[in-house]
């Protein structure tokens, strides 16, 4: 089965890809993994998102759209299934020859969340339309999305996914990530340089201030201010500072999507190792003999059991 990137889903009427599925899940805004469909507006094939409900620090595959039931397949005009399977033949000329010039992903991360924010509106939708949506308009829309797709994510958990699959896949070059700070202050990034391993990277450079997601190995402790403390095992190349990220009580008290979630993320990972991913600006602090990592709210973290040391760069298969 080749893979499926984007499915609609019947919820928020609306083509997403399955770690938006995962991301939109964990808020409270999906509920049912079962209720996508194929992207074709002529197609009815239904379609399920594996793995969506599932946190990130439990699960060892991503959340991904497989077909609901073999009954019930694309239809024979169907153009995404059409594309799919010219992929497939592709796929099988070039085995054995060059593989083929990789352009490389690109998504999204809102570090402000915009006031167009997707979930007000959804909400909208839901409260003052109800059921009754402008099925032209709402086509029209979904044609639009369809050919370009752009992944918008706003939790970093989200984001370590897109990376990981890139590792893994040799494409952390090619692959990148536009860094949205809100007030149209976007950065664009190739993954190799927005993610810093801690104990490779130089501890001061020119660039401090600057956001990049740093992460290592670490452990979570509970703070007497019922924040959280993210040490690191690791240490800035050549440096004997600790590595030190602080997430105070007032961080989880003003996270508006899905705190319960995200808080137990950290809550979970307390006293054991982990990979700690922050998104943050880096501060060196001589007294305290601390680098500490600064983030601007609680979607700036990610903690996942995944072991990227123990990932062979092997040649990787989509299907
Ligand atoms: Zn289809």
């Amino acid at each position: 089965m080749a893979k499926i990137d984007t499915a609609y889903s019947l919820e928020i009427k609306d083509v997403i890809d399955a770690i938006e599925a995962n991301e939109l899940w964990i808020e409270g805004i999906l509920k049912d993994k079962r209720l996508f469909k194929c992207i074709d507006d002529n197609c009815n094939a239904r379609i399920t998102c594996k793995n969506m409900d599932t946190f990130a620090d439990k699960r060892k595959v991503n959340p991904h759209f497989i077909m609901s039931d073999r009954e019930n397949m694309h239809s024979s005009t169907c153009e995404i299934n059409k594309e799919l399977e010219e992929k497939r033949s592709k796929k099988r000329e070039k085995k054995g020859g060059r593989a083929s010039q990789y352009i490389g992903k690109k998504v999204c991360f809102h570090i402000e969340r915009p006031k167009s924010h997707r979930i007000v509106e959804y909400k909208i939708i839901n409260d003052e339309k109800g059921n009754v949506t402008n099925i032209e308009e709402e086509k029209k829309k979904n044609r639009e999305n369809r050919k370009m797709h752009n992944s918008n994510y706003y939790w970093l958990n989200s984001l370590i996914w897109y990376y990981i699959d890139a590792y893994k896949k040799g494409t952390t070059e090619q692959d990148t990530v536009e860094l949205d700070f809100g007030a149209n202050k976007k950065y664009t990034y190739s993954l190799n340089r927005l993610f810093k391993r801690i104990k490779n990277e130089k501890e001061a450079t020119d660039r401090d201030g600057y956001h990049y997601v740093y992460y290592g190995k670490g452990t979570v402790y509970l703070r007497t201010d019922g924040g959280y403390d993210l040490v690191f095992y690791e240490k800035f190349f050549g440096s004997g500072r600790r590595v030190k990220c602080i997430v105070e009580k007032i961080v989880l008290d003003t996270c508006e999507y899905g705190k319960l979630n995200k808080t137990n993320v950290l809550k979970a990972a307390i006293g054991k190792e982990r990979f700690i991913y922050t998104l943050s600006s880096k501060n060196i602090n001589k007294k305290y003999n601390t680098v500490f990592l600064n983030i601007k709210n609680l979607d700036c973290i990610a903690i996942s059991e995944i072991d990227l040391d123990s990932i062979g760069r092997t040649e990787y298969d989509e299907d």
